[in-house]
């Protein structure tokens, strides 16, 4: 690409096209990406970038894969629409394909094209299932994210939220339960002395809500953290759900699809729950794809009652064909070992540039799902910055992610850590390469962190022991 139409580009971008989570002065030159295949993202003038977080978290497949597209491109000469009251071949085989993979008991699907969607579903049809019975609060957790949608974002616990309340763009009767966050346990305990007290009080304000009609969460929390609950705590929840009756939904949107090694987190607990949402990791992000996956029960109850709920958009043909072929890639890409291997690479990796960085208070993860948690001092806990500076304070490390753009890696940063989640086809040797460039990296922060005798936190089960 010329200079010239560089400029022009940008420009157009830059005036005309919002750009999201931001103040628009903060968008004045995002980088132009012209091409990418396999781990890479390459920009304009050729660079190229190892992307470590799979964009949103979401190429789980890597770029340019080419069964997906080829899948893609027949469904657009085929049929590129119909509309959702119609039948069609992509449905039928796209529901075939989620059957294989989904924990047991959910059967019945509902497409859209978003996670957001995905969760606007559940909650709608969640609500219009205990309508009869007057319940309509959803527990949801601080540490999360569930979409930019009135209601997803109520749901929402991180910073987002605060400026949709601002701006009176939220719902009622959304209620936060604490968080299984070990590194900073809210009750200021240790696994197991705690006795899972963050499980037991959601059990609490059920009981004293009266009209809770679901717990919402992340199994294994995305961009909020990448936190993983211990062992105990999906099942207690389950069994609580169960007695008061009261619907378990997980948002699978960024940690399903074989992110954390499994198919969807919440298999790593056993535990069914009675919605799973996902989106993301379905397509590989090829196309726009957001599943709402129920069990039968529900299905049953909208056999009589009105499903009031529908998108032009639908079940997209296009964009559904995306999602059996991206089954069969995962399929193939585990039967080869890859992800299984160099998962436990990326711990050891990871692992290691947190004993060499006084700026990594923990690091936890599981798969190829991986936080570093920045701290100034290992000891205190003290962070570099806190939820409210996000969106209105430089961050540490926002300028840690800055520092890896420019050696050739693209990493996510959030307020309180860098979110490692590469594509589910990286090697070890681009593993070793990212990680050379992030110990250069995370120099920044180092410079600004207090020396302690204190090592830094490390698990890959998420507690803290
Ligand atoms: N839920 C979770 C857990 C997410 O991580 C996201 C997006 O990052 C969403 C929901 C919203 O999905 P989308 O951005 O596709 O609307």
């Amino acid at each position: 690409m010329s200079e010239k139409d560089y400029k022009r580009y940008l420009e157009i971008i830059t005036r005309h096209v919002y750009g999201t989570w931001r103040a628009q002065k903060f968008w004045r030159e995002p980088l132009l990406i012209t091409g990418a295949e396999g781990v890479y993202i390459y920009d304009y003038k050729g660079n190229k970038y190892i992307d470590f977080s799979s964009q949103l978290m979401c190429v789980n497949l890597g770029h340019g894969n080419k069964a997906v597209i080829e899948a893609i491109c027949e469904q657009a000469r085929k049929l590129p629409y119909i509309a959702p009251g119609f039948a069609d071949e992509v449905r039928a085989k796209t529901a075939e394909a989620l059957l294989q993979i989904m924990p047991k008991g959910l059967e019945c699907f509902f497409f859209s094209t978003s996670g957001t969607e995905a969760n606007e579903a559940a909650i709608k049809m969640t609500r219009m299932y205990f309508e009869r019975e007057g319940k309509y609060k959803i527990l949801a957790r601080y540490r999360s994210y569930h979409g930019a949608t009135s209601t997803s974002i109520t749901l929402t616990g991180d910073p987002r939220r605060w400026w949709a309340e601002r701006a009176r763009c939220t719902i009622q009767g959304v209620r936060f339960i604490p968080d299984s966050y070990c590194y900073r346990c809210p009750f200021g305990l240790r696994y197991p002395e705690c006795d899972l007290v963050c499980a037991r009080y959601v059990e609490y304000m059920i009981k004293e809500e009266g009209n809770v009609a679901a717990v919402f969460l992340e199994p294994v929390v995305g961009t909020n953290g990448i936190i993983v609950p211990p062992k105990e705590y999906y099942r207690m929840l389950r069994e609580m759900c169960d007695e008061n009756d009261v619907f378990l939904i997980t948002d699978e949107v960024m940690s399903g699809w074989y992110r954390t090694g499994k198919p969807f987190a919440i298999q790593h607990w056993d535990t069914v729950p009675d919605i799973l949402t996902t989106a993301k990791g379905c397509t590989g992000a090829y196309t726009p794809v957001g599943i709402t996956a129920t069990t039968r029960r529900i299905r049953d109850y909208f056999e009589e009652n009105v499903m009031c709920h529908g998108h032009t958009y639908a079940g997209h043909p296009v964009a559904l064909s995306a999602v059996p072929a991206a089954v069969r890639e995962y399929k193939r890409l585990f039967e080869s070992g890859l992800p299984q291997r160099v998962s436990e690479h990326l711990k050891k990796r990871l692992y290691e540039l947190a004993e060499d960085h006084p700026c990594i208070g923990d690091v936890r993860g599981l798969g190829h799902f991986w936080a570093l948690e920045t701290v100034r001092n290992r000891k205190t806990k003290e962070p570099f910055n806190v939820k409210a500076d996000k969106f209105v304070k430089p961050l540490m490390n926002d300028r840690i992610a800055s520092e890896a753009l420019k050696r050739g890696l693209y990493v996510v940063s959030w307020y309180s850590h860098l979110l490692i989640a590469p594509p589910l086809i990286i090697t070890e040797k681009e593993v070793d390469r990212a990680c050379e460039i992030l110990d250069e990296a995370l120099k920044v922060a180092d410079a600004e962190a207090e020396r302690t005798d204190v090592p830094p936190s490390m698990s890959s089960e998420g507690v803290v022991y």
